[in-house]
């Protein structure tokens, strides 16, 4: 989608850490990291939000919640426990329109978060 960060970089047209590429789902380091692991697990399609999924893309958001998985174990916090996250909308805190899910661990997770 024209003008979408995150299409942007998964088309490698911006640059970005990417830590995994399945062909399907790509996963970046945050630019700014609120955790010591703090990782964007996003898909090629551009889907706004998780507000915006269908029933024809459960296959892709299985798909990103393995890539968090593997990422977690290649992080060495799969034991420790982290923390998955999808912004969505104003009220959710969203800020870049592109389907993301936020893997954050390496340190205690308060809760409620803000
Ligand atoms: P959200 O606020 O849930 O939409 O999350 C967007 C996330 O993208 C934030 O945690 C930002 O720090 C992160 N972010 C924004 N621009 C970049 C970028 N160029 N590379 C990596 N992460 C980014
Ligand atoms: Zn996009």
């Amino acid at each position: 989608m024209n003008g979408c960060l995150f299409c942007d970089i998964v088309a490698r047209k911006l640059p970005a850490e990417v830590i995994k590429d399945d062909g399907v789902v790509v996963a970046i380091r945050d630019v700014n990291p609120q955790a010591p692991t703090h990782v964007l697990l996003m898909p090629y399609e551009h889907i706004t939000s998780a507000a915006e999924l269908t029933p024809a893309q459960d296959a892709l958001w299985a798909r990103l919640l393995h890539i968090a998985q593997e990422v977690a174990i290649d992080d060495g916090i799969v034991t420790s426990g982290y923390r998955l996250v999808t912004n969505v909308g104003r009220d959710g805190g969203q800020t870049v329109a592109h389907l993301h899910l936020h893997l954050l661990g390496g340190r205690r997770m308060r809760w409620p978060p803000g």
